[in-house]
């Protein structure tokens, strides 16, 4: 089924200026737009070849610009329907006047995801591949990139399917014997069954449990460094990220604002925060800057507490200790590298904290122990499980459905168990099939998949 109702268009490349910049549109009336376009009625396109054209503006007769056009014919497109793209130079300005002549021929300006969506819509396109197209082009790392990149190759069905062909199985079994109004399945086949809709509930459990790294994947994480002035708070944020980008020096309190990079971590978008020290300041900028730092630390998912390991703690040091103890928060004892760095020095003196994840001791001057912190800082997200190299749940929706889903059939587990009536035990495991089409988008409403596809760009 093909929806071709109205014609969608939109700027599909970035705004902005650029080499090139590609126009698409899709529906019915995309090959009489080009037509009149490229001024030419009787223009028959060879589907899915590029053709370089002069485009004119309809209603002057002027002349646009010179690009290439390509026309994919209905079902054969990525939304399945007909489809044009025209690839023409990068000018916001040319763009933008192409885009309005198309609105005055019968087009209308594409909702946010609307590209897709009709591709879910018509088959061409399952709801995860959709979704992992997003991801793919939100990936902020390179590992967020290969995981949506295997999502995109159906691998989130494929994963499913074994699951939903057991549950099937047990669905069909009983179905017939209340269909046939058979005595009660004998002990044999009872055991069985409930051994099935365990091993189900195991398979999805598993999958549901890569959520905890399939987010942080996706989301990533916000890190600030802390602590007093001087202990190495700019070296280690600069050896972090690679490249100098705090100002390093003796004096103490010089970084007087805070600065944020994104970097990867494993894998992991982090936005890592150098704040200003935290002490009692006279100077008045220093003393914004210190307020800034600690609303900053409010905000970060996990502190990095900087000590200097080289020499005794000073007061400084324990009021950021307090300043963190209510967050998140693991401390790094800085200066490793110096003849007169003691952890079994400092550690008696810092208390122990529940919201402590770990405490290691780091040179940013060597760069020992920074690989350990990188693990460290990730650890507390990961929930005890490490960054696999398998599939990774990374979407909530996904992860809502799974739990769903394992609900539901542990719920008819315990009827099957109590021997109830088939038909109650039933009920559960079609809600179960249910969730796990609706992942798919097999059974998804209008009202969902438009919720879905709102938070896609224009043009996807
Ligand atoms: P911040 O004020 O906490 O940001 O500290 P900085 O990063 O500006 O460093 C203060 C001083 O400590 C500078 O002179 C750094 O070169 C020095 N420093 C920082 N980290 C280390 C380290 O791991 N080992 C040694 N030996 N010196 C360090």
């Amino acid at each position: 089924m093909e929806i071709q109702a109205d014609t969608i268009v939109a700027l599909c490349t970035p705004p902005g200026r650029s080499a090139i910049g590609v126009i698409r549109l899709s529906g019915s009336a995309s090959l009489k737009i080009l037509r009149a376009l490229i001024a030419t009625p009787a223009f028959n396109p060879r589907p899915n070849l590029l053709t370089l054209r002069s485009l004119f503006d309809p209603f002057s007769g002027g002349v646009l610009d010179r690009g290439l056009v390509c026309f994919f014919e209905a079902p054969h497109s990525f939304t399945g329907e007909d489809v044009v793209e025209l690839h023409c130079h990068g000018s916001p300005v040319l763009l933008q006047s192409i885009v309005d002549i198309t609105l005055k021929l019968d087009a209308r300006l594409a909702d946010p995801g609307e590209f897709s969506l009709r591709a879910v819509s018509n088959g061409r396109l399952q709801l995860t591949e959709a979704e992992a197209i997003r991801d793919l082009v939100d990936a902020q790392t390179d590992a967020a990139m290969k995981q949506a990149t295997r999502q995109l190759k159906g691998e989130i069905s494929n994963t499913l399917r074994p699951a939903k062909e057991q549950l099937l199985t047990v669905i069909v079994r009983l179905e017939s014997s209340l269909e046939f109004v058979e005595e009660d399945l004998p002990h044999v086949e009872h055991e069985e069954l409930i051994g099935k809709l365990q091993g189900i509930q195991k398979d999805l459990s598993r999958l549901s449990q890569t959520f905890a790294a399939g987010k942080l994947l996706r989301d990533g994480l916000k890190a600030a460094i802390i602590g007093r002035p001087n202990v190495g708070k700019s070296s280690l944020f600069n050896r972090l990220l690679g490249r100098s980008r705090a100002i390093v020096t003796e004096i103490p309190g010089t970084t007087r604002d805070t600065l944020a990079e994104p970097i990867g971590m494993h894998g992991v978008p982090v936005l890592l925060i150098d704040t200003a020290g935290i002490r009692e300041s006279v100077d008045q900028i220093e003393a914004i800057g210190v307020e800034r730092t600690k609303r900053e630390a409010a905000d970060a998912d996990i502190l990095i507490v900087v000590l200097d390991g080289s020499a005794p703690l000073q007061d400084e040091d324990m009021i950021v200790l307090s300043e963190a103890e209510n967050q998140l928060h693991l401390v790094a004892l800085n200066k490793s590298d110096l003849a007169s760095f003691s952890a079994s020095r400092v550690e008696p003196d810092i208390r122990d904290n529940p919201n402590r994840s770990n405490i290691l001791s780091v040179s940013a001057k060597t760069e020992a122990g920074l690989d350990t912190l990188r693990t460290a800082i990730l650890e507390p997200f990961l929930n005890g499980r490490s960054q696999s190299e398998g599939l990774l749940i990374t979407n909530a929706r996904h992860y809502d459905l799974l739990l769903r889903t394992v609900s539901a059939i542990q719920t008819s587990e315990s009827l099957l168990h109590q021997r109830v009536s088939e038909e109650l035990v039933l009920i559960g495991l079609h809600n179960a099939l249910r969730f796990l089409d609706e992942i798919t988008g097999e059974t998804t409403s209008d009202d969902i998949l438009g919720q879905i596809f709102s938070t896609f760009c224009i043009g996807k």
